[in-house]
């Protein structure tokens, strides 16, 4: 079933920006999706268009069969939606900035209060309900929004850039934590320009770029569309490397330092026994670039400066 379908849609903004061109999109039921293009692709304004900020100029938007040209409300009351910006009452508790939307949504009080309870304990914000949003440190705020996002329980959740400025544990807290809740059922669409987000999340991902989804495919099969992938060795002690073939060819940086350029389909496994043949002792060997960035690469043929993990 499909939760997203997005027709032929199109955004002009005033000044004649064109930022989305006829942009067609399926999400399916129980996806975690991502939506992945540099600054200015045309994420947000997708987005808006799903949420209501944004009024297409045309296409067609559908959410779990409800139209969204035809019932707004009802395509409103299955997302959850969970932006950049922190847009809280700070003076508010926790507790009331959650269960007041519930309260939107016209869920009554028994069962918003215990939605509300059970997401501040599953977020580790309980210890803070009764505290002005004020208080919060930003890892908690963004938890508290995304409590708030999902609190009338939303078949699908979008996530405009949830980890943007986060430190790297609390990101993977948020990480372990969507996860859960994807495997739970709930639908999950993220934009980032944070690949490394999209590639540990994410199975299936759109790359957008100046309004138009270049490339639509389930994350499996684009990482393994790559051409080739570079890892960076580090040596034990400095080596001559084995000559080059079509399958590997390696870079000398410094005596203890080698890139190699590695074919698609070799396994690490196989450039290690080739090495241990050759003499060579490898201390470490990871891969030198996100793999999402060099797919960017190879789709648009160059690096993009929104694109930096
Ligand atoms: P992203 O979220 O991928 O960074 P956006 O959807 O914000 O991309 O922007 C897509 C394009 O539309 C950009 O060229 C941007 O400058 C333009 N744009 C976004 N919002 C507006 C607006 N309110 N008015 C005019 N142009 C806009």
């Amino acid at each position: 079933m499909e939760a997203l379908n997005i027709h032929q849609l199109r955004k002009t903004y005033g000044a004649g920006v064109e930022a989305l061109k006829g942009v067609d999109l399926k999400v399916q039921q129980g996806e975690f999706f991502a939506l992945l293009g540099p600054n200015g692709a045309g994420k947000s304004t997708l987005i808006g268009i799903l949420t209501g900020l944004v009024n297409k100029t045309s296409g067609k938007v559908r959410v779990f069969d409800e139209d969204l040209d035809v019932s707004p409300s009802r395509v409103k009351a299955q997302l959850g939606v969970m932006t950049q910006e922190l847009n809280f009452n700070i003076f508010e508790s926790c507790w009331n900035t959650v269960n007041f939307q519930a309260g939107y949504y016209g869920i009554d009080w028994k069962e918003a209060s215990r939605r509300t309870e059970q997401l501040l304990r599953d977020l580790e914000l309980w210890d803070k309900a009764k505290q002005p949003v004020r208080n919060l440190s930003g890892g908690m705020k963004r938890r508290l929004m995304l409590a708030r996002a999902l609190v009338h329980d939303p078949k699908v959740l979008i996530l405009d850039e949830p980890t943007a400025g986060l430190d790297i544990e609390l990101r993977r807290s948020l990480w372990v934590y969507l996860q859960k809740r994807n495997e739970a059922g709930l639908t999950i669409i993220l934009t980032t320009h944070y690949l490394e987000e999209a590639e540990a999340l994410c199975n299936r991902v759109a790359i957008i770029d100046q309004g138009t989804i270049l490339r639509d495919a389930p994350m499996r099969d684009l990482l393994g569309q790559l051409k080739k992938q570079t890892f960076l060795l580090e040596l034990a002690e400095s080596a001559t490397m084995p000559a080059d073939d079509e399958q590997i060819q390696y870079r000398t940086l410094d005596p203890l330092t080698v890139e190699a350029d590695m074919a698609h389909g070799i396994t690490m496994n196989e450039v290690f026994e080739r090495l241990i043949r050759a003499g060579v002792k490898v201390q470490s060997m990871r891969p030198k670039a996100n793999r999402l960035e060099e797919l960017f690469i190879d789709l648009v043929g160059k690096k993009s400066k929104g694109l930096t993990a």
